[in-house]
């Protein structure tokens, strides 16, 4: 059935109950209080999001590509992948969409293949793209838990959860209605390793990149890392709870502790240069930014020099969001090369 029929015949329904209770009854006084909102009731729900078949890209790793580069209410916030590792004993979950309604679709997805449980769900960072789909995995698996980095699992439940719920909200025009903020409940630290099934995944963390938590999952025997936002493929974000100093010193770190592995982004597909690309652009983007600082030239001329570097001008064209965002993430590159040059 549509889901606007649905959503319109329980609107209905509820108007119907509201009569019949308001004019049906002997409506004392009393009887009023104790009608819940019309509002509250008719709150729906946005419709489900479309099946997906799960690609194979490496041994244990599945991921469902999203469709498109930011959230909207054709593609249902589904913008950042979900990706999972199939082990012999069940399903882990790195990063589970922007709704409730992508993680009910990834559940169906992952049915699809084995009979096996979800046995964890990671979530690679706080942003809203990563871990607003637990709510689904939490009400089908309440036994799995749900891992992140410490400081996310405050962040999220102090301030960011309800203000990406909003955000999503927004952006979508309200095809993510119904989920609920269902934060991560398990910490995990830098080097810990954890066996689901005979499958080793670690857990990378080197402080502030994409934002201060971000956490990298690697396949162990796959020689394959999840990298969650830290780099991605022919994406830019803002980079406006991250760093760009940060940002390189993880990469370095990655290529020293996990060389020679294909590395998985949240946004766009895996790819064994992933990070030698993302350097160059954003390399690109923060040397100009610093030249221009330690010269004394303001934003605009900094603007200017990293719009014709050809080292960032290369990847303008395939980059989505690049001409949406690249004011921005130049204005952050600039503000952290005056922190660091003076
Ligand atoms: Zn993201």
């Amino acid at each position: 059935m549509n889901n606007d029929l649905r959503q319109q015949e329980l609107v209905d329904a509820i108007r119907r109950d509201l009569m019949r209770r308001l004019f049906g009854l002997a409506a004392g006084a009393a009887v009023l209080p104790a009608l819940t909102p019309l509002s509250a009731l008719a709150a729906g729900r946005g419709p489900s999001v479309p099946d997906q078949k799960p690609v194979q890209v490496s041994e244990h790793l599945y991921v469902l590509y999203a469709r498109g580069g930011f959230p909207n209410k054709e593609n249902q916030g589904f913008f950042a992948n979900v990706s999972f590792v199939m082990t012999p004993k069940g399903v882990v979950v790195i990063d589970s969409g922007t709704s409730v309604q992508i993680g009910e679709m990834a559940i169906r997805a992952i049915r699809k293949m084995t009979d096996k449980p979800v046995l964890a769900v990671f979530n690679t960072h706080f942003h809203g793209d990563h871990w607003l789909g637990n709510d689904a995995f939490k009400a089908a698996f309440p036994e799995a838990p749900i891992y992140a980095h410490p400081n996310c699992i405050t962040s999220i439940k102090t301030a960011t959860g309800p203000q990406w719920l909003e955000q999503m909200m927004g952006a979508t025009e309200g095809m993510i209605e119904g989920t609920r903020i269902t934060p991560p409940d398990h910490p995990v630290q830098h080097g810990q390793e954890l066996n689901f099934g005979g499958v080793t995944l670690r857990v990378h963390h080197y402080g502030q990149a994409h934002t201060p938590v971000d956490i990298m999952v690697e396949i162990v025997g796959d020689k394959t890392v999840h990298v969650g936002d830290v780099a991605m493929d022919k994406r830019i974000a803002n980079m406006e709870d991250g760093s760009f100093t940060g940002t390189f010193k993880v990469y370095d770190a990655l290529e020293k502790n996990a060389a020679g592995s294909l590395w998985v982004p949240a946004h766009g597909k895996p790819d064994r240069n992933l990070l030698v690309k993302n350097r160059e652009l954003l390399g690109g983007i923060y040397e100009n930014a610093l030249k221009a600082v330690q010269s004394g030239k303001d934003f605009e001329a900094a603007k200017a020099m990293v719009l014709a570097d050809p080292h960032v001008k290369k990847y303008a064209n395939d980059t989505v969001g690049f001409n949406e965002n690249i004011g921005k993430v130049t204005s952050i590159a600039y503000v952290e090369a005056e922190q660091k040059a003076f």
